[in-house]
């Protein structure tokens, strides 16, 4: 049993924690199996309790862009942390990372800080319906915006009607203000807008969805989101939690060039520190409390420790002018070798990638929303998975997830990952 620790560890966990985690997708219930119980991270690598190490390609779901415990964040946390762990009251810190990314990211006149990404989604939609005075939202199915009770609607049959809760506990109530639709499909979001004029505050997306697996937006979505927004006095909010400082300093607002009027940021932001925020220009940050009087706030919002880490990393990211060139060229030669793997067993398969995003789906035609996502073959994937994992390779444990690749990823872990695709045994297939 190669994962004994793990298993025992997991067993004694599930009697006190639900499900033995805590958060869900963690506890590999899509792939099957027990979930491995990490101890350590150094750069590229996981080790685990049974002192087995991985190359990993989840890096804590997006934000360890540098690898893990990078020595100048670990080095300037251990200073922060000797000043005080937190205050409640400002410090001159906040300014200061508040300052590089607003200098540093279009758009963006003020910046709050929370203290994950589902908080700083949740506070985008109440800031966009106290700033427009209306009610309802549009999501996009497959796009996750954290488990605030406003996002946790799945579409049913007809995308394009009153959404239905998903979860038991987010009530009708809440369920028929945010409306869905197909990602990648303008016109539905056209019909949202014909069938309930004057009541959208915002469309929320995820300019690359990566809650699907990746996806990418076709045929100029997002512009045409922008322009959708602007004909109906609607909101856009890019939810860039995972997005934002991955691919590109400005995240896809940059890369698109295409500006929000609220954008949600996570991950990357905090260095592996639990940080989110939310950004906009000052008309619609005057809004908020308390300046405004849209409440939201935080004990722990701003966390010396959090912005520590968090500076560190985008001043790490800014300061080296080839970051995302080498990022994204490793992804791009992960994708294309495993393809020609793949491709050479004959595999039916699809790799969507966006700068350090990249998904395998085993689907024999595109994938560009959430229906196709489902049609993959899921079972294959999660065999692929667990031959991967048993090799030192750890991807997300799910066909729905992104991988996100790290600085630290090099030639060495390209070739360990590519050794171990291609020892896939594809007679293992499930159908
Ligand atoms: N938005 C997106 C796009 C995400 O991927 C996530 C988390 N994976 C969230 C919001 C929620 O962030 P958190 O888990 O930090 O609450």
């Amino acid at each position: 049993m190669i994962y004994q620790r793990s298993s025992a560890l997991f067993e004694e966990a599930y009697q006190y924690i639900p499900g033995g985690v805590n958060s869900p997708v963690r506890a590999f219930k899509s792939v099957g199996g027990v979930p491995i119980f990490m101890k350590s991270a150094k750069g590229a690598y996981l080790t685990d309790a049974d002192e087995r190490t991985y190359v990993d390609y989840i890096n804590s779901w997006g934000p360890a862009i540098l690898g893990h415990t990078h020595p100048e964040v670990l080095e300037a946390v251990k200073l922060q942390a000797e000043k005080g762990f937190s205050f409640g009251a400002p410090t001159e810190l906040e300014t200061e990372i508040a300052k590089f990314i607003i200098e540093n990211v279009p758009n963006i006149d003020q910046i709050r800080m929370v203290s994950s990404g589902t908080e700083a989604c949740m506070s985008a939609i109440r800031l966009a319906r106290g700033y427009t005075g209306r009610e309802k939202i549009i999501k996009f199915e497959g796009c996750y915006h954290g488990h605030s009770d406003s996002f946790l609607i799945k579409a049913g049959s007809g995308a394009a009607t009153f959404g239905n809760p998903n979860s038991p506990g987010v009530t009708s109530g809440t369920a028929k203000d945010t409306l869905l639709a197909k990602y990648n499909d303008i016109e539905q979001v056209e019909d949202l807008f014909r069938h309930n004029q004057g009541e959208i505050a915002a469309i929320i997306v995820e300019p690359v969805a990566g809650n699907m697996g990746c996806v990418l937006p076709e045929n100029s979505f997002i512009q045409n989101l922008r322009k959708v927004c602007d004909e109906n006095g609607a909101l856009l909010i890019f939810d860039e939690v995972m997005t934002g400082f991955r691919l590109a300093f400005g995240g896809a607002q940059e890369l698109y060039n295409v500006k929000a009027d609220i954008v949600c940021y996570g991950k990357v932001i905090g260095g592996g520190m639990p940080v989110g925020a939310f950004a906009a220009r000052n008309e619609i940050m005057n809004c908020l409390a308390p300046k405004g009087a849209v409440y939201q706030a935080g004990t722990l919002s701003g966390n010396p420790l959090a912005m520590r880490a968090g500076l560190t990393t985008l001043q790490l990211i800014k300061n080296n002018p080839n970051f995302y060139e080498k990022l994204n060229k490793t992804t791009e030669t992960l994708d294309f070798e495993i393809g020609k793997i793949l491709n050479e067993k004959g595999i039916a398969h699809k790799i969507n990638r966006k700068g350090s995003m990249m998904s395998v789906f085993f689907h024999t035609n595109r994938v560009s929303n959430f229906e196709e996502a489902a049609d993959s073959n899921h079972a294959l994937f999660n065999n692929f998975f667990h031959q991967l994992l048993a090799q030192g390779i750890y991807l997300p444990p799910s066909g729905y997830e992104t991988w996100f690749i790290s600085d630290a990823i090099n030639e060495t872990e390209i070739d360990k990952t590519l050794e171990a695709v291609r020892n896939f045994d594809y007679s293992d297939k499930v159908e």
